[in-house]
């Protein structure tokens, strides 16, 4: 058997009810790696053009990578992938938890899943092991309690699980799944992909450890990142607070999307000690990491918060607190806990509703549409209602269950631009106002409004670099940057040609992330292990002798992938890659009031992108010669053939 991964790929078909195994070469195995690898290459080789995203023919993939399981840092994640109910195009979601080494355990390094069971049913994967079983009485039920179901029936409550809520079930666009009920896989509707196919969820169990091929470099290496992730000021903020502190850091610096990203700054009414104080009750980790970064909030009064959904990510403290008007971080913590238990996103769901109060603001939805709720900015309990009418989809919830997008076309009359979104999918809360080249990377992310396909300016700007973070290491951000092709810093507020060169880089190196299904938070350039480590740690792992370079190529070849299965099934052309017409105009208030990207500035940065990228500069068509150059030549006939 091979070191590091198991050789073995299970298929399921949900429509006869066979299973099978395939064993692909390790050729195979060093082109892809895995997760958002497997993800791209299966959905471009097996998907059929043309269909609905919630029919029978939609084919979901999940993946683990080479190195998912084996006792390192960061190395608790998995992929979903599938082609987008919300966006129509290209749909992928990474999340953490402990279920991607399980699967691994279980002796499998990924799943794909097609067709349609005729009732709900679950996979039950243990030791080798696949069953496709009822799940008729488990549908209906939210993700907490349907897991408790699973534990019984099973007699085992150390299932590790992906499951539905009834969000998924009636298919709202953006239903999300849960990772063992505190991890997440928010974005792009895998949620509603599960629940149009009658699969309530994915268990597994597995008791194979990971072989790695060099078990005392491993040591030697966990026990750098133990002795050295200390040192740096960001992560002892990131095992104290979480991402939560980010929320605090990104209003200081006015770029806190607040009231549908028309302001950057909101009053927050707790501290980032008092927050803690009052909810938290402890922290908790990934498979294998020791920074245990992951927040556990409770609570009993005003609003009763259940631990066992964890606590929020800055993301969700901004798409549900300030966003929304909300500076009330008890009400932002229910809204969190009530999306995990139902089963959506909560970064689309915030947009979602951002948007309608908007839309209520300015008349073009009145309280007669909304079923008596005042849907105001600030007004907390509105947007706590309107979270458990979109999973239910309930009165307007089921009209706001489409998505921002899809309801302001139906509106019309100006709505388009309340809906903060791109390619169709909400907007992260992090806003390229303050940090430009954010607004490169939602331009050009195949999945819409992703924040997560390369690092953000911050880190590599030259006021910010080697500042209190490292006072003994000035050079300790810049040192990841050097190792991946960036030799100086760039400026926050630049989308010059530098900045592109920075954000292309980047991507390479975080589409390889995703291949590897690897956390940033221990392997970005600016974090703990920089990107020399990450090819020590993946030979030490696999036995192979990589490179970086032979990495970073594969990180380019699965953005390359997705480039392709965006213009082959969704007719992708340049007119898509852009960015929400808001982020033209000035923030209204804050230390960057006025702040906003320079048209023209933006769109030559997306041609320089295109060109960095070897595609061509009308859409972003890749040439033949870079195809080819990444090993891709078999999909050129594919984008040649489209139309
Ligand atoms: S740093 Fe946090 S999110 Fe990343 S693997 Fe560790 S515990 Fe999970």
């Amino acid at each position: 058997m091979p070191y590091g991964y198991n050789g073995k790929i299970l298929r399921v078909d949900l429509t006869t009810g066979e299973t099978s195994v395939e064993k692909p070469s390790v050729k195979f195995y060093r082109k892809y790696l895995g997760g958002n690898g497997f993800v791209s290459y299966y959905l471009l080789k097996e998907l059929e053009k043309g269909i609905d995203p919630l029919s029978e023919k939609n084919i979901l993939v999940f993946a683990a990578s080479v190195v998912t399981g084996a006792p390192v840092p960061g190395f608790g994640r998995q992929s979903i992938g599938a082609l987008s109910p919300l966006t129509g195009f290209y749909g992928t979601s990474e999340g953490g938890g402990h279920w991607g080494p399980e699967l691994k355990f279980a002796g499998y390094d990924a799943l794909i899943v097609k067709g349609k069971a005729k009732r709900p049913v679950y996979l039950w994967i243990k030791d080798g092991e696949a069953e496709i079983r009822d799940a008729s009485g488990i549908w209906g039920k939210e993700t907490g309690d349907t897991f408790d179901a699973l534990a019984e029936e099973l007699g085992d409550t150390k299932i590790r699980t992906l499951l539905i809520g009834p969000a998924g079930e009636r298919l709202v666009k953006f239903a999300g799944v849960a990772s063992d009920l505190r991890h997440y896989h928010g974005r792009t509707g895998m949620g509603a992909v599960m629940g149009s196919k009658n699969l309530k969820g994915v268990v597994v169990r597995g008791s194979q450890k990971t072989e790695v091929a060099d078990p005392e470099k491993i040591k030697e290496l966990n026990k750098f990142f133990l002795e050295n992730f200390p040192k740096n000021a960001d992560n002892r903020t990131l095992s104290k607070y979480g991402t939560t502190a980010y929320y605090y850091g990104a209003n200081s610096a006015g770029g806190l999307p607040t009231d549908n990203f028309r302001k950057g700054h909101i009053e927050i009414e707790k501290t980032i000690e008092e927050l803690h104080e009052a909810l938290k009750i402890k922290t908790e980790g990934c498979y294998a990491c020791p920074v245990r970064c992951k927040q556990v909030f409770k609570a009993e009064q005003p609003y009763n918060i259940n631990p066992r959904f964890g606590g929020p990510e800055f993301e969700t403290m901004g798409a549900l607190g300030s966003n929304c008007g909300v500076n009330n971080l008890h009400a932002t913590a229910k809204g969190h806990e009530l999306c995990n238990r139902m089963g959506l996103d909560t970064i689309s769901t915030g947009l979602t509703i951002a948007f309608a109060m908007e839309c209520y603001e300015k008349g073009l939805i009145t309280k007669e549409d909304t079923g008596g709720i005042e849907l105001t900015f600030g007004n907390q309990d509105a947007m706590l209602e309107m979270i458990k009418k979109i999973a239910y989809r309930e009165g307007y919830g089921d009209v706001l269950a489409e998505g921002s997008w899809a309801v302001a076309k139906k509106i019309g009359r100006g709505s388009e631009k309340f809906s903060i979104s791109a390619k169709g999918m909400e907007l992260a809360l992090c806003d390229p106002r303050v940090k430009n080249g954010v607004a490169l990377i939602y331009t050009i992310s195949p999945l819409g409004g992703d924040h997560l396909q390369a690092e953000h300016d911050g880190a590599f700007d030259p006021m910010l670099t080697g500042y209190s973070h490292a006072a003994d290491d000035p050079d300790f951000f810049m040192r990841g940057a050097y190792q991946i092709g960036v030799l100086e810093p760039v400026s926050s507020l630049s989308l010059g040609p530098e900045k592109v060169h920075l954000v292309t880089n980047l991507q390479h190196y975080w589409s390889l992330f995703d291949a590897l299904d690897l956390c940033i938070f221990v392997f970005g350039p600016v974090r703990t292990f920089k990107p020399a480590q990450l090819v020590e740690i993946v030979n030490a792992v696999t036995g192979w002798e990589t490179t970086m370079y032979e990495l970073m190529k594969v990180g380019e070849r699965v953005t390359n992938m997705m480039r392709i299965f965006n213009i082959v099934h969704a007719g992708l052309t340049r007119k898509d890659d852009h960015i929400p017409e808001r982020l033209y105009d000035g923030l209204e208030n804050g230390p960057m009031e006025g702040s906003k990207i320079d048209r023209e500035e933006h769109q030559r940065a997306l041609t320089y992108y295109y060109e960095m990228m070897g595609w061509d500069r009308e859409n972003g068509v890749p040439h033949d010669g870079t195809l080819y150059g990444l090993e891709l030549g078999e999909f050129i006939p594919m984008l040649k053939n489209r139309e």
